[in-house]
């Protein structure tokens, strides 16, 4: 048996994309630092809107398998190689947004049994063995019915791990602080007439936005800016991006955030407040 990293950190996204806007930085900066980051993506995307014409006629399977090599090359800019489909790729499908039809299919992951899905996770779990999970807020950061059935399959994987003797020692939600948040979009106000996009989505439409007081961990990703924009590029069907920032196929522009932020929702933390570090305060991964 391979001999594992000291430092194992476990993702759980709901599409592919989500893990480079929400953690790329993060992401590259662990991996570059030699922890092993393993990111778990529950579907493939399939009912994503495509944003280049000349892509459009992507849907279903075949956008599944394209997100699947925009992922590929999302992973390698972020320099991470081992990210894996809950189940398997296409065990799970996208459930479209909440209140479509769509969340009515039988093979969606809406409608997927939680402690079915929790058992693949478990199974990551039981090989990886992670010291530090990430994951979305009960309401998914922001609603979408993957990103909360995503949450409910992490948590649930949590306990289970916990019950089968594999405690994950770390357990944090993605968190955006408000006037962090606030700040990046005077920016962006400001950075508009040299973008090539002509409106900007508001605060409220990025997920995980939080009062300030709630933020126990802030990682200084800037360095890896690059790497993640790169990444978030890759996702080329969802994502067109102009420097530091970005827009989604509602064509809204938004900031990227190079420092990420995060929320510890079980565990202790490090000694400091916030901590600057996802494994401050656990021994063995010293
Ligand atoms: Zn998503």
């Amino acid at each position: 048996m391979t001999e594992l990293p000291e430092r194992r950190l476990l993702l759980v996204h709901a599409h592919p994309d989500d893990e480079s806007i929400n953690n790329g930085a993060t992401m590259a900066a662990y991996a570059a630092d030699g922890a092993r980051v393993t990111l778990v993506t529950c579907t493939l995307g399939e009912r994503g809107e495509v944003i280049p014409p000349g892509l459009a006629h992507l849907s279903g399977a075949a956008l599944g398998q394209y997100r699947l090599g925009e992922l590929t090359a999302a992973m390698r800019a972020l320099g991470v190689d081992d990210f894996r489909l809950l189940g398997g790729p296409g065990r799970y499908c996208d459930s479209g947004m909440m209140g479509l039809p769509d969340n009515d299919d039988p093979d969606c992951f809406w409608q997927a049994d939680v402690d079915e899905a929790a058992g693949h996770l478990v199974e990551v779990i039981r090989e990886v063995r992670p010291q530090v999970l990430i994951t979305y807020d009960e309401n998914g950061g922001y609603g979408h019915p993957d990103h909360i059935q995503a949450h409910r399959v992490a948590m649930r994987a949590v306990e289970l791990a916990a019950d089968a003797g594999l405690p994950i020692a770390k357990v944090y939600w993605n968190r955006v602080p408000r006037t962090v948040g606030e700040q990046a979009f005077a920016r962006l106000q400001d950075a508009l007439p040299e973008l090539p996009f002509t409106k900007t989505a508001v605060l409220d439409d990025v997920p995980g936005v939080v009062a300030d007081e709630r933020i126990t961990t802030v990682v200084d990703g800037t360095a890896h800016t690059a790497a993640k924009t790169a990444a978030m590029a890759a996702h080329a069907t969802q994502i067109e991006v102009s420097g530091e920032y970005f827009v989604l196929s509602n064509e809204l522009a938004q900031p990227v955030f190079t420092t990420e932020y995060y929320e510890l929702v079980r565990g202790q933390g490090g000694r400091t407040a916030p901590e600057t570090d996802l494994f401050a305060g656990i021994e063995e991964a010293r």
